[in-house]
């Protein structure tokens, strides 16, 4: 086990800089995910701590040494890939062997480490197979497993659930919440899926345009997104967002609003109201029905669409008009051009 320290780090293709300066403290035995959109840069920082990936500018540690210049196979990592990268003329149990064959490591060692892992990952039975008997779900804890025998100081996913259907999904995104919890090595996690994020984590980093947005706890990050980019980023729907002139009793506010702040309540948020009690109101344009609660679609008379989730769809319909309240400790605030928080 050990920590990972970046420390202003940047990459460059050629003229193109992708990666901005970027300083993160990974704790020894911490789940961490980067998280954020396509092309942000998650892989690009993922694969610079791998070594697969030259580092431009700046400084990455793993424990206490520099391994900038260290050959991926010296930095105690292990990397697990979207795509598996397994080794298509190799049974399950060569794949899982290779690297520690590769190593020198002994073969009764060998075989007690890939043993131990298939267990774990409940692969035995498929130990002779070739991989291109196995599906997808199969495939992927083949790689995990490839990752496992190594015994690594650190594990880096980059995508490890994305080519797997949704209920694979969350089954094996348990498995590793389970793995991560059995093992206590340091994790580092790369997705763009915002529940994975938030289920797996102990620490959140979302990256956006090559630069780190906010570093945090899940919840911390649900209850106080530093800037507009991360509350919509984080939470499903997203943040709705209103300008001041949406807001019929801004009074009722705990901070005072102007035409250079915006408002952001998320849709869980919004509870149903009196007319005359309303901090928002909108027509109905559109109900979702989810069996378990239903989306609202909304559009102020200001022409502001927002989504309110509610337990049962409303009985006005298409066309009727809502009016919400908040809670007053849950209206986030943010500064029009900024983006930014509002202390
Ligand atoms: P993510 O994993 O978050 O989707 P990446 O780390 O793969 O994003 O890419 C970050 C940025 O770097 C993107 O703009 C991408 O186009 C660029 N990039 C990645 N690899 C290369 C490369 N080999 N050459 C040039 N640009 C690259
Ligand atoms: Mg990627």
């Amino acid at each position: 086990m050990a920590s990972v320290t970046i420390r202003g780090v940047r990459k460059s293709y050629g003229d193109i800089q992708v990666m901005h300066g970027v300083d993160l403290d990974i704790g020894d035995g911490e789940f961490v995910v980067f998280v954020g959109p396509s092309g942000c840069g998650k892989s690009t920082l993922l694969r610079m701590i791998a070594g697969l990936e030259d580092i431009s500018d700046g400084t990455v540690s793993i424990g206490d040494r520099v391994v900038n210049e260290v050959a991926p196979s010296k930095r105690g990592v292990a990397m697990v890939f979207q795509t598996y990268a397994l080794y298509p003329h190799m049974t399950v149990y060569k794949n899982m062997a290779f690297g520690l064959k590769q190593a020198k490591t002994p073969q009764d060692e060998i075989d007690r480490r890939v043993r131990a892992a298939a267990e774990v990952l409940q692969i035995t039975d498929y130990l002779e197979r070739s991989p291109r008997n196995l599906s997808g779900g199969q495939r992927q804890r083949v790689a995990i497993g490839r990752a496992i025998v190594r015994d690594p100081e650190v594990f880096l996913f980059d995508e490890p659930l994305s080519n797997l259907d949704a209920s694979l999904r969350v089954q094996t995104r348990l498995e590793i919440a389970r793995l991560h919890r059995r093992l206590k090595s340091t994790m580092i996690y790369v997705t763009h899926d915002q529940v994975e994020a938030m289920t797996l984590a102990d620490k959140i980093v979302v990256l956006r345009d090559g630069k780190v947005e906010q570093v945090g706890a899940p919840i911390d990050l649900y209850e106080r997104p530093a800037n507009r980019f991360v509350a919509q980023f984080i939470g499903s729907p997203k943040m709705n967002f209103f300008a001041h002139k949406d807001v019929a009793s801004a009074s009722a506010l705990p901070k005072s609003v102007s035409v250079d702040t915006q408002i952001g309540i998320r849709p869980e948020h919004l509870v149903v109201c009196e007319p005359g009690e309303a901090l928002v109101s909108g027509r109905i344009e559109l109900v979702e029905q989810l069996g378990e609660y239903a989306l609202v679609h909304l559009m102020t008379s200001n022409g502001t669409e927002f989504i309110a989730k509610m337990e049962k769809p409303p009985v006005e319909g298409i066309d009727g008009s809502l009016s919400f309240n908040v809670v007053p400790e849950l209206v986030h605030f943010f500064d029009v051009k900024t983006g930014l928080r509002l202390p």
